[in-house]
This record gives structure tokens, sequence and C-alpha cells, in this order.
């Protein structure tokens, strides 16, 4: 299983989840921070919708890391801008980051 630091903290990852419920209703993907795990539904099956609702996910666990008050319309469009920045810049910051 992938793993994905956000702050001090692993989270796990798990792409193919399944009957993801939240409050009642079917979700496409959860941020479980008490557990520290990301899940994304089994029945996304768009690649790109995959990772559109992972970095919705991941920002939700940025929120929670950084003590910020999660916002839902705030998470959304942060992470759409997120999502086009990684794909557009990905190459270039895993040379920036990576551990020479
Ligand atoms: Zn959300």
């Amino acid at each position: 299983m992938d793993k994905i630091k956000i702050g001090h903290h692993n989270y796990a990852v798990l792409l193919n989840a399944k009957s993801l419920e939240y409050e009642g209703d079917i979700a496409r993907g959860l941020c479980l921070p008490e557990t520290k795990e990301i899940l994304v539904s089994e029945k996304i099956t768009n690649e790109g919708m995959q990772k559109e609702i992972l970095m919705h996910e991941i920002v939700h666990g940025i929120f929670h890391e950084a003590s910020v008050e999660q916002n839902e319309e705030h998470v959304e469009r942060i992470s759409k801008v997120m999502h086009g920045f990684l794909q557009d810049n990905i190459n270039a910051l895993s040379k920036m980051y990576s551990n020479k």
C-alpha cells in the first residue's frame, strides 16, 4: 500500500476502497486523520478523476495537519489547483525536492 506523508504523519493510501460512506452518503473519497488513511472509492475507475479525488482528500489531510478549519469549498478549490499544478510541474518539482 502506498504511503503519503502529510505533516509528521504517514497516511496509507487505498485507491480501490469498498463501500465508502460518510454521514449516510456514498463518498467518492475519504480522509481519515484518526487512522491516518486516505481512501478513494473503487467505483472511480477514471485515472484522472481518481487523482483529482486523491488530491482533494490530501488537501483535507493538509488542513487537518495544519490545524486549519475544514471548509469543503476551500478544500475543493485548492485541490483543483493543486491537481493541475502537480500535473504541470511534477518533473521540475521532483528535481528540486529530490534528495541528492
Ligand atoms: Zn471533501
